[in-house]
């Protein structure tokens, strides 16, 4: 598997310095953004379903924002970031760049906020990849705002191989997210309303077609 990745690591085209500098910054600051696979794939599957209107949940420093914005050029997004100095980081970065303009950033816990500029509208795709062991608190606040036909995608189903470990072998600190983190992938897989599956790139991408 690995030399597959590699292998399509290597045909992947260089991105332009905006991007570089984001996930150089990523980096050095440890700020989790979507990984190279994952971001390609998901921008490939966004090309394909060609949403007009996306909704993220966790921007941190505005990068898959940005990177969808980018690949999309009719499309807009509104996201959701609680962190102040990501947020903060975000606007500058946003700033930037042209694509920016189509992209509404919000400082608010997604949890709590009943902000206007969200939920004034329906989403064709909704993008949540923010706190893992809420994941099916923010699908159950937000589904409503998802168009039937829609699509929800969720990042880091698979937390870094977590999630094939026993309970007892998850670290003490991470088995509750962990445990929430499946229950809410099985409770996907049986949810009537939508079509699921689970995508084994990046980190594992959630697809869900609201039925
Ligand atoms: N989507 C980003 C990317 O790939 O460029 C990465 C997002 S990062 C994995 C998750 C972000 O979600 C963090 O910056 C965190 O502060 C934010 N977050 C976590 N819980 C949140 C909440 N309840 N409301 C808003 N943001 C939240």
């Amino acid at each position: 598997m690995e030399d597959y990745l590699r292998y399509i690591e290597s045909l992947q085209k260089k991105e332009d310095a905006l991007f570089s500098r984001m996930e150089y910054y990523a980096e050095e600051y440890r700020v989790p953004i979507m990984d190279r696979l994952g971001i390609e794939t998901f921008l490939g599957l966004l090309c394909i379903q060609q949403p007009k209107s996306i909704l993220e949940i966790g921007s941190a420093i505005g990068y898959s924002a940005l990177r969808i914005a980018t690949a999309l050029k009719d499309t807009t997004i509104v996201t959701i970031e609680r962190d102040s100095d990501r947020f903060s980081k975000a606007v500058e970065y946003i700033g930037e760049s042209d694509a920016g303009s189509r992209i509404v950033i919000l400082e608010a816990d997604a949890l709590e906020t009943e902000a206007e500029e969200i939920f004034s509208r329906q989403y064709d795709a909704l993008f949540i990849d923010a706190a893992k062991g809420q994941y099916k608190r923010f699908f159950e606040k937000y589904e409503p705002t998802v168009k039937s036909g829609g699509v929800i995608y969720c990042d880091n189903m698979f937390m870094h191989g977590m999630v094939l470990l026993e309970d007892g072998e998850v670290p003490k600190r991470n088995r509750t997210m962990i445990r929430k983190l499946k229950e809410f992938t099985q409770w996907m897989y049986a949810h009537p309303g939508f079509e699921t599956s689970l995508l084994p790139v990046g980190d594992g991408i959630l697809i869900a077609v609201k039925r």
